[in-house]
């Protein structure tokens, strides 16, 4: 089978395996775990911020610093399309007792313009508005891409409203092996970055959290209450930091795959349209008289799996893992198609 349904489905390689047995390690609830610390002091390095944090997910990074950032009653911009908004189970409410307003962007990301038109004004019976999140790249939004030029308007509306600055940046470095913006860069206009180890970069567990000591110091609280407060979890901080060493510059691949895809994809009479491909996420609708799954169940017949995102959308996902060969067969079976 040819598995195209997530960049999750990422399996160590041997060196990172080799990385992974080799790690000293101790008590990171004590923060006594030497490879944990020491990614996590990388990590902070990266984006120039004061401390980073190792966390189970990308669910628990971001939903630590909507905790972190707010308080109960406050509210929460972002685009419709937000891992934050769909797919964290609520946690936002669960956790932090916050609002959410999600916004219709274009392709899963916020302009200034509507960042400030969301901000509620100061009446005891509104929401109070705390945190802007962003996502990069924008997963619902087809793996689109922000540039800095894009988000320093929006953060010229945070700092004059005195709102916090929050980046999902669970796929972060697709978007900046495409761009070749610095993860620096990156870091300075964010209060908080949450990038995953677990994606495109293959590790196989873990997200980070960086920020400010302070911040990072109330995350860290917050992980131990919600229960992933690790023990010797520089076993996988070992993958984590295998993956940033040696995982970043290849995703480039990823990209080159996947926009391989879409050209086989778009010659295919069965298929309506193909959407913009800027990473590794190609998203494209099927013709009105068929559906996603008829579509699908064809593929599986065939060898490959991929997912419905919609009653006629189809989702595909490249990643470490799915070489030139095994695109071949993927071209092979798409064009066989139904
Ligand atoms: C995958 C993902 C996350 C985190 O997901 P986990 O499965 O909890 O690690 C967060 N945001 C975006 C945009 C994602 O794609």
């Amino acid at each position: 089978m040819i598995n195209l349904l997530s960049d999750t489905a990422t399996k160590p390689t041997q060196e990172m395996l080799t990385a992974m047995l080799e790690a000293e390690v101790g008590d990171d609830v004590f923060g006594e775990d030497p490879s944990v610390n020491q990614l996590e002091a990388h990590v902070a390095e990266m984006f120039g911020h004061e401390a980073a944090l190792f966390c189970p997910s990308g669910t628990m990074t971001n939903q630590l610093a909507i905790k972190v950032h707010t308080n109960a009653l406050d509210e929460v911009i972002c685009d419709h399309d937000s891992h934050i908004w769909h797919y964290e189970s609520a946690g936002f409410a669960w956790h932090s007792g916050v609002r959410i307003n999600p916004i219709a962007g274009h392709r899963g990301k916020l302009t200034a313009s509507q960042v400030e038109g969301a901000i509620q004004p100061a009446y005891d019976w509104l929401a109070r508005t705390r945190l802007v999140v962003l996502e990069n790249t924008a997963n619902r939004g087809g793996g689109a891409i922000y540039r800095l030029n894009e988000v320093d308007p929006i953060l010229k509306v945070c700092k004059a409203n005195n709102l916090a600055l929050h980046l999902d940046g669970a796929r972060l470095m697709n978007a900046l092996v495409a761009t070749g913006e610095s993860p620096l860069e990156w870091g300075k206009r964010f209060d908080s970055i949450s990038l995953c180890l677990s994606k495109g970069l293959g590790a196989p567990v873990g997200s980070m959290l960086t920020g400010n000591t302070d911040f990072i110091r109330e995350a860290r609280r917050f992980r131990k209450v919600m229960g992933g407060g690790m023990r010797q979890a520089g076993y996988l901080a070992a993958a984590g930091l295998y993956a940033l060493q040696h995982q970043v510059e290849r995703l480039d691949e990823d990209h080159k795959r996947a926009k391989r895809l879409g050209a086989i994809l778009s010659q295919q009479a069965y298929v309506k349209s193909v959407r913009q491909i800027e990473t590794n996420i190609v998203i494209f609708d099927v013709q009105d008289h068929l559906t996603a799954d008829d579509v699908l169940s064809a593929y599986r017949q065939n060898g490959l799996i991929a997912s419905a995102f919609g009653k006629r959308t189809i989702r595909m996902v490249t990643y470490l893992g799915i070489g030139d060969s095994e695109i071949a067969e993927a071209v092979g079976i798409i064009e066989k198609g139904m």
